[in-house]
C-alpha cells in the first residue's frame, strides 16, 4: 500500500530549516537560515491535511496553488511543483525568503489555527526553487513569436521585472529603464543580504536579459531621459518607480550630522556587499562600526537598519519605537532575530529633538497607549515629564516612504495621483488616466510588500497585452 505522505501534522512537529547562531550570523551579511535537506522538506510539506477550502492559498496575493505543490514535494515530484508554483509566482524563491508569511500564508494555516503549527510554507516555497534552479529547471524566456510592439517599464523593481517576464513570454519587445546602476530596485539595493542574498536577484535578472529583456541602467526618467520621450517610443508603459521620499523627524537639532535616511544606509551597505566603491561609507559617514546607533521606526525597514549596523560592528544598537511590541508593524519574526543578535528594543518612546551639532544624543519621550484611534489601533499618548537623554552617535531615519512628486518632477501634471501622492491606477487593470499608461507596486499601494508589487506587476502585463492586442487590430482593420 502506498505510504500515507499528508497530513502528518499529529505526529510530526514544524520544523524551520536551521537558523545560523546569532554570534556567528552577526558578523557577516549572508543569508540566517539554511536550506531544508530533501527528506525534512518532504517531511514538512507532507504536515499540510490538502484542506479543501484552503485559507492559506486565499490569504497568499498570487493565490499559489499552495496544497498541491506541498503534495508534490512530499511525493518527491519536485519538477512539477516547480512548474505548479512558477506558474503562479515569478519569484518563488524571493518570496519564501523574504514575504511575511506570519500575516500571509502561514498565519491562515488551519494547522497553526488548530494549535499544531503551520505548515512552513515559504521555507518549501523557497526549497522547490533553490532545487530548481540547482538542476536547471529555470530556463529563459523563449517566446514563440516575436511581436512587433514595445512596453517600456520604468523601475526595475519586483513590480517592473514581474510585468516585464509576463510579457517578455508573448514576445513583446520589452525595455526596462532603472535610475539605479543595477536592476532589483529595493529586492538588490534596499533588502539586505542576510534577508535575500544577492546572487539570487541577480540570476533572476541574468535570465531576464537571456531571454531577451533590454535594460537600460543609470536613467533617471525625468532628468536623463522624458517620460513623454519614454511614452513615444513604446506601444504602452508601465510606471513601477517605487516610493523613495523619506518621513522626516521633526524637533530641535533634527538636520544635525549623524542623522541619516534609512534608504541611504541600507543601499550603501548593499553596495559594499557587491564589493563598491561608496564614498559616504568609506568616509564613515554611513557606515555604523565603532558607533552607539539608535534607529527610529517600528517597520521592516528599521528592523534591517538594526540588524545590519550589528553586522557592520556598532558598539551598541537601539530601536526606538513609539508603540510596544504588540503593536509594531514590522515581522514579529524579525524582531526575535534582532534581539538574539543584540539589538535593544525600547518600546513606547519617540524622539523629541537631538543634541549636538554632530548628533550626540536623542531626546527620548516615554509614550503609553491610549484609546484605539479610528484605524483601531492603540494611539500612543505622552507621558509629561518621563524625559531622558539616550546617547548616540548615529541616528537612523527609519519612519517609512512616501511617493515622489512623479508629475511635477517628469512634466506631467495631467497624470491622476491621491491625496498621498500615490498613482491612481485601476484597481484591476492598473491602467492610469492617460491611455497605455499602467503603474503597479509601491508608487500605487504606498510602502507595502514585494509579493503584492509582483501580483500589481502581473495583472498590469495582462491589461497592456489586452490594450496592445486591441490597438493591433484596429490598426489591421
Ligand atoms: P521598488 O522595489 O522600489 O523598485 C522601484 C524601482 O524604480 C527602483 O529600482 C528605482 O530605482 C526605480 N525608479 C524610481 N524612480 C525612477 C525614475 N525616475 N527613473 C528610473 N527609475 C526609477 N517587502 C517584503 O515583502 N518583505 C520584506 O522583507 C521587505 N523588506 C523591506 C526592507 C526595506 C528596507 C524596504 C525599504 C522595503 C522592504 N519591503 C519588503 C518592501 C518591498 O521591498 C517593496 O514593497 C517592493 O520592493 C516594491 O516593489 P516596486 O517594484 O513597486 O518598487
Ligand atoms: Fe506565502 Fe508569499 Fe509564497 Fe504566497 S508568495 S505562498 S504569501 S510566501
Ligand atoms: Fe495545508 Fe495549511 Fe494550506 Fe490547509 S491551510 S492546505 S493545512 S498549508
Amino acid at each position: 500500500m502506498a505510504k500515507q505522505r499528508m497530513l502528518q501534522f499529529v505526529n510530526v512537529g514544524k520544523e524551520m530549516p536551521e537558523k545560523r547562531p546569532p554570534n556567528l550570523r552577526a558578523k557577516d551579511f549572508d543569508e540566517i537560515y539554511a536550506e531544508y535537506a530533501t527528506p525534512k522538506a518532504e517531511e514538512q510539506a507532507g504536515r499540510c491535511s490538502q484542506c479543501g477550502v484552503p485559507y492559506c492559498q486565499t490569504h497568499c496575493p498570487l493565490h499559489n496553488n499552495i496544497p498541491d505543490w506541498l503534495r508534490l514535494t512530499a511525493e518527491g515530484r519536485l519538477q512539477e511543483a516547480y512548474e505548479l508554483s512558477q506558474a503562479t509566482n515569478t519569484f518563488p524563491e524571493i518570496c519564501g525568503r523574504i514575504c511575511p508569511q506570519d500575516r500571509l500564508c502561514e498565519g491562515n494555516c488551519v494547522i497553526e489555527q488548530s494549535g499544531h503549527g503551520t505548515v512552513t510554507i515559504g521555507a518549501v516555497e523557497k526549497y522547490i526553487t533553490d532545487t530548481a534552479w540547482e538542476n536547471g529547471w529555470v530556463k529563459p524566456i523563449q517566446p514563440r513569436t516575436e511581436r512587433a510592439e514595445s512596453v517600456g517599464i520604468i523601475g526595475a523593481g519586483p513590480g517592473g521585472l514581474a510585468a516585464a517576464d509576463m510579457l517578455r513570454r508573448q514576445g513583446f519587445q520589452v525595455t526596462v529603464y532603472d535610475r539605479y546602476d543595477r536592476a532589483g530596485g529595493l529586492l538588490t539595493y534596499g533588502i539586505p543580504g542576510f534577508k535575500l542574498e544577492k546572487d539570487i536577484v541577480m540570476a533572476r535578472i541574468q535570465q531576464l536579459e537571456l531571454g531577451g529583456v533590454q535594460f537600460v541602467l543609470n536613467c533617471n526618467v525625468g532628468e536623463d531621459m522624458s517620460f513623454h520621450a519614454i511614452r513615444g517610443q513604446h506601444d504602452a508603459v508601465l510606471i513601477a518607480t517605487g516610493v523613495y521620499k523619506t518621513r522626516d523627524l521633526q524637533g530641535p537639532g533634527a538636520g544635525a550630522d549623524g542623522i541619516v535616511r534609512a534608504i541611504d544606509f541600507l543601499t550603501a551597505s548593499n553596495k559594499k556587499s557587491f564589493g563598491d566603491d561608496v564614498p559616504e561609507f568609506d568616509n564613515g559617514e554611513l557606515d555604523a562600526r565603532g558607533k552607539r546607533v539608535v534607529v527610529i521606526g517600528g517597520g521592516d525597514t528599521a528592523m534591517d537598519c538594526v540588524r545590519t549596523s550589528i553586522r557592520q560592528g556598532a558598539t551598541s544598537v537601539k530601536c526606538l519605537y513609539r508603540r510596544d511590541r504588540e503593536n509594531m508593524p514590522g515581522s514579529l519574526r524579525e524582531v526575535q532575530n534582532a534581539e538574539e543578535e543584540g539589538v535593544e528594543f525600547v518600546w513606547l518612546t519617540a524622539p523629541k529633538g537631538f543634541t549636538g551639532d554632530s548628533v550626540e544624543g536623542v531626546m527620548v519621550q516615554k509614550m503609553r497607549l491610549g484609546a484605539p484611534d479610528a484605524t483601531g489601533r492603540r494611539a500612543p499618548e505622552l507621558i509629561e515629564g518621563a524625559d531622558y537623554i539616550e546617547k548616540a552617535d548615529l541616528v537612523i531615519k527609519a519612519l517609512g516612504f512616501e511617493p515622489e512628486d512623479l508629475p511635477a518632477l517628469w512634466g506631467v501634471p495631467e497624470l491622476e495621483v491621491t491625496r498621498w501622492g500615490t498613482i491612481k491606477a485601476d484597481f484591476k487593470t492598473h491602467e492610469t488616466n492617460l491611455p497605455g499608461v499602467y503603474a503597479a507596486g509601491d508608487i500605487v499601494r504606498g510602502a507595502s510588500l514585494v509579493v503584492w508589487a509582483i501580483r500589481d506587476g502581473r495583472e498590469a502585463a495582462e491589461a497592456i497585452m489586452e490594450y496592445v492586442n486591441a490597438a493591433a487590430s484596429v490598426a489591421a482593420e
